[in-house]
């Protein structure tokens, strides 16, 4: 018995139609399909975006280049543990039925020319279930992709562990989970991709494990199914509770990813892990791309405003002013975003994820605050929660153990205050974050591209160097709460804007900050491609300027950094 069940058959069957054109069923919609149509557009049905479930030889195909698919571990021993009456017939009416000696397939492949290991399950086979060799074909996978040092990307299916093979079955939990440890500990890269339906025993050990962690459009993915849940305490869970958005949205997966898109995402997640310690700056060279740019900027010359501090205040606190996000549009190539915090929820205040630089892969952390007025309610108006601040500690501890380097942008009027913000431990989230920021072992750049309010700020502003935008303001808090709480007159803002200390240019000469990024007139949508482009060239620069700096000295130079202070 597995602990998840579908009430239909939920894989497709093949039936002649009349005209003989062979048709298929659409899993979600019930309308019979032309099959050809079908298999191209890679089992998602052209009717409803309704996704198939894949078998191991379509899913091998769908990932890997043509004929680079080699098995590994493919003959495996039927085993009885229990002697649990009537398994070995019903595994071998498994095999025969799929043509697979188990639930998973392993084996290595190339991705566009990248070699990578590939594990499938297979639903067909006894609801994928984990048994002792399932459990033991995922493990030797692990082991041997540490041996030949190659990453790892897992299609997980399953409901859950193998009855008829009771406590042996629960042990593969710890089993692979301890071997997952390992490939963490070799720096090497685990990912898992979670198909429909992803339950049981596999969701609390090797599909929630991955370092990257990808679902399909509309999975159910959860711990107990709703069989389960309903049989036990007898609750009926609510339409959408454990699909892949609900997922998604509650912090537990990086990203749904659609299949079009996923042999091209595994290749990048593939680049991005393969980053050496003392190499930041080894860029990719593209003549074409080679900063048109700053020679048109060179030539024109930009006339700067000056602001007062308190013009700069309401200036940055402007929808209008770009965003992080549209800076990131002119600097990297590519952005594969990351999504929660592995706990809570995914914090929409802070956006994270690898960003391409001239084909460098980059860790990138960002406050944003969002343009419309629905989006600013969605993300908070850039003031992270808790969640966003472990989030993005989660996506910096990541980029360390491989060797990646850090870009933060800081936009924020400051971390959240309420109730939810203390239940959830702020204090706690922002400590921990300066404190594991300052060991980092990659460098670490903070930009302030806009408001930088206090503690919110500095809590991803831990960086061995820290640059601002020329208008944009850093502060111990707002003006208006520094006049209510010296002078108890929050009306006093603006005079107190002017002795707090807050522009760019202030905290350089307090020598706070390294450089004053230009704005070339101020920064708007006009702007945004050059300050875009200058941005680049320098974190660039400055990504070079630690080649051949081991993280030990990285770090040691951040920690100087602040101990001057
Ligand atoms: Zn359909």
């Amino acid at each position: 018995m597995q602990l998840f069940k579908s009430k239909k058959e939920k894989t497709s069957e093949v039936v002649v139609a009349p005209q003989e054109i062979p048709q298929v069923k659409c899993p979600k919609c019930g309308k019979m399909l032309d099959k050809a149509r079908v298999v191209k557009r890679k089992y998602v049905c052209y009717e409803c975006g309704g996704y198939f479930r894949v078998k191991v030889p379509n899913r091998i195909k769908m990932v890997a280049d043509p004929h680079t698919f080699e098995p590994w571990f493919a003959e495996s021993e039927i085993g009885n543990p229990l002697n649990y009456e009537g398994y070995e017939d019903k595994i071998k009416e498994a095999r025969e039925k799929t043509g697979l000696d188990e639930a998973v397939t392993v084996g290595r492949c190339k991705v566009f020319g990248e070699d990578i290991v590939l594990g499938v399950c297979d639903s067909r086979f006894m609801m994928a279930s984990m048994g002792h060799t399932v459990g033991e074909k995922i493990t030797a996978t692990i082991e041997r992709a540490i041996e030949e040092r190659l990453p790892v990307f897992l299609f997980c299916c399953s409901g859950g562990a193998r009855m008829q093979e009771g406590i042996v079955s629960l042990m593969q939990m710890a089993k692979t989970s301890a071997a997952i440890q390992k490939m963490g500990e070799a720096g090497l890269l685990y990912c898992t991709v979670l198909t429909d339906p992803t339950t049981g025993g596999v969701t609390a050990s090797f599909a929630m494990l991955g370092d990257v962690i990808m679902a399909e459009p509309g999975a159910l993915i959860g711990f107990a199914g709703p069989r389960v849940i309903r049989q036990t305490i007898g609750q009926e869970l609510p339409k959408g509770f454990q699909t892949a958005e609900f997922l998604l949205e509650h912090g537990f997966v990086d990203g749904i990813v659609k299949r079009e898109n996923l042999k091209k995402t595994i290749y990048f997640l593939v680049k991005a892990h393969q980053c050496k310690d003392g190499e930041y700056g080894n860029f990719v060279t593209n003549e074409e791309y080679h900063f048109v740019l700053s020679e048109i900027l060179k030539e024109k010359s930009w006339k700067t405003p000056d602001k007062n501090a308190w013009e700069k205040v309401k200036a940055v606190r402007k929808v209008e002013r770009p965003s992080a996000v549209d800076y990131m549009d002119h600097i990297f190539d590519y952005f594969v975003e990351a999504h929660g915090d592995r706990g809570f929820r995914d914090d929409p205040a802070i956006v994270s994820g690898i960003g391409f630089l001239d084909g460098k892969p980059v860790t990138v952390v960002a406050e944003h605050k969002g343009k419309t007025m629905k989006e600013c309610k969605e993300r908070n108006y850039g003031m992270p929660m808790p969640e966003g601040y472990r989030k993005a500690l989660r996506v910096m501890k990541q980029a360390e153990k491989f060797h990646r380097p850090i870009v933060c942008f800081v936009n924020t009027p400051g971390a959240f205050c309420g109730m939810e913000a203390e239940e959830r431990g702020m204090g706690e989230s922002i400590a921990r974050n300066l404190m594991e920021m300052s060991a980092l072992k990659v460098p670490v750049l903070c930009i302030l591209i806009g408001e930088g309010g206090s503690g919110g700020a500095l809590a991803t502003a831990v960086g061995n160097e820290v640059w601002m935008l020329e208008n944009a303001t850093y502060s111990i808090l707002s003006p208006e709460g520094f006049a209510s709480i010296l002078w108890k007159d929050s009306a006093r803002a603006q005079e107190a804007s002017e002795i707090m200390g807050i522009t760019a240019q202030d905290l350089k000469r307090l020598g706070i900050i390294e450089q004053i990024v230009p704005e070339f007139g101020g920064a708007d949508e006009t702007t945004a491609g050059a300050i875009g482009g200058y941005l680049k060239e320098n974190i660039k620069k400055f990504l070079e300027s630690y080649d051949g700096t081991g993280g030990e000295e990285i770090a040691k130079q951040r920690y100087d950094r602040f101990r001057r202070f």
